[in-house]
């Protein structure tokens, strides 16, 4: 699935309604400092059912709202939608009779979160397992923040390795051969084991 919209108001320093157009390839945001690039990183990870706070740098779930500034009132409300495209069909079955999916949170001060997909009511699991069997979702590794591109660059090889595996997608393999292997092995322990067997029956 490609997103193609993120549409944030009231989120963090995005007070006003804003809609960013994403294109098809990766995708890098710039500007000055505190001109809210992360805030966009972590509206695209709450949108996806993230629920800890304290990794979009909040105490609580109610900091994500716009807390006002000097010239500004505070809001009570925040709300970010992600629009992908679903014309190759992938998304999950239940999703997968629209061309077009728009995932929205909503969150109400002291009220808690609700979300939507495609303008009906569902529950955080059902946003997070979406995105999960997409391949991607909040604590996904194609979700680069300042300063893990450094982290990268000065990782000694076998940790860099690390890092664009689980960006490809395919750490999820090296975990499933483990498996493989183990299974594997207790096999042939069996298979030694009816040899003896055999041997002393015949
Ligand atoms: P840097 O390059 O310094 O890391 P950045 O572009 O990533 O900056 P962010 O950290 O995304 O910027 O944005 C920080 C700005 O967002 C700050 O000015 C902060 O006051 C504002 N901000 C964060 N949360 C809220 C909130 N709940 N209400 C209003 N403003 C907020």
């Amino acid at each position: 699935v490609q997103f193609t919209k993120l549409r944030l108001s009231g989120f963090k320093s995005f007070v006003d309604p804003t809609e960013l157009v994403i294109q098809p390839g990766m995708t890098g945001i710039v500007g000055p400092n505190g001109c809210g690039k992360s805030n966009l990183l972590e509206a695209l990870r709450w949108v996806m059912g993230e629920t800890s706070a304290k990794l979009i740098r909040g105490a609580e779930m109610d900091d994500v709202i716009f807390a006002g500034t000097s010239r500004r009132p505070a809001r009570n409300l925040a709300e970010v939608s992600l629009v992908l495209d679903n014309s190759t069909r992938r998304a999950p079955v239940a999703f997968n009779d629209h061309v077009e999916l728009e995932i929205s949170r909503r969150i109400e001060r002291e009220a808690g979160s609700a979300y939507r997909i495609n303008g009906k009511d569902v529950r955080a699991r059902d946003v997070q397992l979406l995105f999960a069997d997409a391949s991607v979702g909040s604590r996904s590794p194609a979700l680069v923040g300042q300063g893990r591109i450094s982290t990268i660059i000065n990782s000694k090889p076998r940790d860099r390795r690390q890092i664009l595996e689980e960006a490809a997608g395919i750490s999820g393999l090296h975990s499933r051969r483990h498996e493989a292997e183990l299974r594997l092995k207790a096999a042939e322990g069996n298979l030694v084991r009816v040899d003896d067997v055999v041997g002393q029956l015949t």
